[in-house]
Parts: C-alpha cells; structure tokens; sequence
C-alpha cells in the first residue's frame, strides 16, 4: 500500500486541538481510499523552547526534510515575544525550505453566513510571496535605547524571487474558470522594490496571453474585496501585503477558523507545508471549541499535493457537507464543539 510519511507539528495553543482532529479524519480517509499516512510527531513548540532553550533542536530541519509533508498547527505563546516564536519555529520551515509560494484559498462554504451583502461571489485564491519581501529579516537596530535608537526593517525583492511568484501565480490563475490575475502593489509610495515587483509581472504576464489581469494598490484592494467580492478571482501579493488581505479574505468568507494555506516548495526539493492561516487562539485555547475545518481543508490541500486527488475532493465534500448541515462552532455562529464537528465530518465521508 501505497503510504505517505507525515511530519505532525501541533505546536501551541489550539494547534493541540485542531492537528490531533485533522490527524484522525486523515486516517479514516486514507483507510477508505486505500492509501497510508505515516504521522510522526514533533514536539516542536514554545513549551520546548522554554524548557530547552530552541524550537528545533539540532538537526531538526534536516529529519523533517525527509518527509512527504509538514502538517503544521501553530506558534505563539504568551511567554514568549511573538517574533521570537515565529522566527524559532515556522520561518526555519518556510525560508529552510523553500517554500516560497504560500497559496490562499477563501471561499464561502454552504451553510455559512458572510458578512457581505455579495457574500456568494467570493471564491478567490490570494497567492503570498513567501520567502522574502518584508519577511525577509534584513534590518538591524543601533544604539538601543538611547535617545538617538534606530531600527530598520528591509523590504528585499529578487528578480529571481519576484519572478517565480509571478510565473505561479500566472499558472495557477490559468487553471481556475475565471483565469483572471490581480496584481496587488504599493508601487505609488514604495518605489523601488515595489515598481520591481510591478515591471517582473508585466514581463511574465506576456508569456501568459489567456490570463486576464489587472493591478490595484493594496489600500484599494481591501475596499475592493468587501465591495466588489465578484471583480476578484486569483490575487498576487507580497510577503506582508498578502498576510493582512487573506486573513480579510478569511473574515469575509466568515471565519479566521476556516481559512486554510500550504506553504509549497513547488520545485519538490523540500516537503511542503500545510497549515491553518490562523494562529494560537489564546483566548479560546483548551476550550474544545476551535474550528477545526480550516485544519479539514489543509489537510486536503496536502492530499492534493501529494497526488491523492480524489482523497482531497472527498475530504471537501465531506466538509461542504457539515457545514451544509449546520454543523458549525461558535466562531461560525453554531453551538458546537470540535469533537462533535470531527465526528460529523468523518460520518460526512462516507
Ligand atoms: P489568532 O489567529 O490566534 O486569533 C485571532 C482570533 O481568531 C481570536 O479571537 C481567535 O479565537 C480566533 N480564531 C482563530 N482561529 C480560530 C479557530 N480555529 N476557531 C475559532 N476561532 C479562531 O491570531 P492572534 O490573536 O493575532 O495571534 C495569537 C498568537 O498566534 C500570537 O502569538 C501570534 O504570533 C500567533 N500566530 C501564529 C500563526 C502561525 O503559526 N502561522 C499565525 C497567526 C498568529
Ligand atoms: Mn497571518
């Protein structure tokens, strides 16, 4: 039997609740479809970080590379300063691996409620440079706290970076129904990496004649996405500018507790990493009511990408079902709990 070999990192908060709920409706999935899924788990998180002194220990990145996959929960804890967290655990995975073209579904499931009056209309895939960018940790800070401190946060754009985004996302626009691109930009202020960004895309966007496109600046675009959801199709942004849009993209199409993302290493150098968009959740964790579809729908983003195409539809079906039905946690205006959203979409597989 064919069997894929998953590295599970729950990590903190309710990725401790939503990673154990994806792991089990993964496996009654690939029993019915007759393939397996290998977990093996890491306890990489902030409890480790504070009792060792590291989110990865040493060769850690090295092992995960082996895998087929990264199913990843999330990480930020209250002890530890965000940016610590992040950079200790999930841009190792991201930047060590390659996984420079983070693709962002958001779509209103059945039976949800969108805040938007044109709520049906919003079926979009936001495409996020992943590797480099504002993310891309050049900077530095001088004379700590004197008077005189200054802190620097460099925005780096490669025309090789910059380039292979544009070609994804041009090739991923291609194969949806609207075949429609837009190019988020902040061209007008910032007028280096910014119009680089710009010139890369209109150059690439020749080798693409079938795709339709068009540019807003990212200001725009956030009134554009509430008020004309239809104009919207397949969306192209930076490392930040897409960070802030899709977690609108997620609100919009009703919940933060949704919205799924994989972390691709297109080139399959490196496994490629499947996640929640959300983060810890501190303010429900250890409650048991997370959603756990944005995990759900991860997970079949991750089956896609390992070939399993039809064990991801199904998976999908499974949780258009649920929420179909009604089968919805408080952050979707429902009253139940994780389990009971678990249970309902493993009976929805059959
Ligand atoms: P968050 O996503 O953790 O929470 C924002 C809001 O959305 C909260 O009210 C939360 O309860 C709600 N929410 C999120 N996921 C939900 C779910 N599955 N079901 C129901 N409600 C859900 O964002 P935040 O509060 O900005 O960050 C908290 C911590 O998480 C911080 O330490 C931050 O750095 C970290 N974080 C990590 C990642 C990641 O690992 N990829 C992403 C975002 C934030
Ligand atoms: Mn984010």
């Amino acid at each position: 039997m064919k069997t894929y070999r998953i590295a599970a990192i729950p990590g903190d908060g309710i990725g401790n609740e939503v990673i154990p709920a994806g792991i089990e409706v993964l496996e009654a999935l690939a029993a019915k479809q007759g393939f397996a899924l290998a977990f093996e788990h890491f306890d990489w998180s902030s409890k480790r970080y504070l009792e060792t002194g590291a989110y990865i220990p040493e060769g850690g990145l090295e092992k995960l590379k082996t895998f087929d996959a990264i199913f990843f929960g999330a990480v930020g804890a209250a002890e530890v300063p965000d940016h610590i967290s992040l950079w200790g655990l999930r841009l190792p995975i991201c930047q060590g691996f390659d996984q420079y073209a983070n693709v962002r579904p958001a779509r209103v499931l059945p039976g949800v409620q969108s805040p938007l009056r044109d709520g049906a209309a919003l079926d979009w895939v936001i495409i996020r440079e992943n590797s480099e960018g504002e993310y891309s940790g050049s900077g530095g800070r001088v004379h700590r706290g004197l008077p005189e401190e200054v802190a620097t946060e460099t925005s780096v754009f490669t025309r090789r970076g910059v380039e292979r985004i544009h070609r994804f996302a041009f090739e991923l626009a291609r194969g949806r129904a609207k075949k429609h691109l837009t190019l988020v930009t902040k061209s007008n202020a910032q007028r280096h990496g910014m119009v680089l960004w710009d010139e890369i895309f209109f150059e690439v966007a020749k080798d693409y004649p079938g795709v339709r496109w068009d540019r807003e600046l990212v200001d725009a675009m956030t009134t554009r996405m509430v008020l004309k959801p239809a104009s919207i199709d397949t969306v192209v942004a930076s490392n930040l500018h897409a960070d802030i849009l899709s977690d609108l993209a997620a609100a919009l199409s009703g919940s933060l507790g949704i919205a799924p993302t994989a972390n691709l290493n297109p080139e399959r150098t490196f496994p490629s990493m499947f996640e929640p968009i959300h983060g810890s959740a501190f303010d429900i964790t250890g409650k048991g009511i997370a959603n756990p579809l944005a995990t759900f729908w991860t997970a079949s983003m991750m089956l896609e990408h390992l070939g399993e195409a039809r064990a991801a539809a199904r998976l999908m079906q499974a949780i258009e079902a649920v929420t179909a039905e009604g089968v919805l946690t408080p952050d979707l205006g429902g009253v139940h709990d994780t389990r009971a959203v678990t249970n309902a979409v493993k009976r929805a597989l059959d």
